[in-house]
């Protein structure tokens, strides 16, 4: 291989490097950012399971807090009934039993 060759290959492989590196900066935003709205989830999670064992105890008042804790998730496209709890609502609609739920809380 000749010295141009070499300088060539070297400057490809340098490029090449430089692309792997901002693809691994944009990935660890992403995991930080998966991070974050994990940890967001885990905070809503405890009160909701709160918030339920509330509603199964037979209490009907819940704190101010806790229902626009729901009312955001359920804004967010998010199941807040008991049943399909914190799953996707398909294409945002309407669930009578997250309704039903956020009129009890
Ligand atoms: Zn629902």
């Amino acid at each position: 291989m000749v010295k141009k060759d070499l300088f060539d290959a070297f400057d490809g492989f340098s490029q090449n490097l430089m692309l792997t590196l901002a693809d691994v900066e944009a990935m660890k935003k992403q995991v930080q950012a998966l991070v974050e709205e994990n940890a967001r989830l885990r905070l809503e999670n405890t009160k909701l399971r709160q918030y339920f064992e509330e509603v199964e105890k037979g209490k009907t008042r819940t704190s101010k807090e806790t229902r626009d804790t729901l009312l955001g998730i359920y804004q967010d496209g998010f199941h807040v009934c008991k049943d399909f709890y914190g799953q996707r609502r398909d294409n945002d609609g309407d669930c009578l039993w997250c309704d039903e739920q956020l009129e009890r809380a």
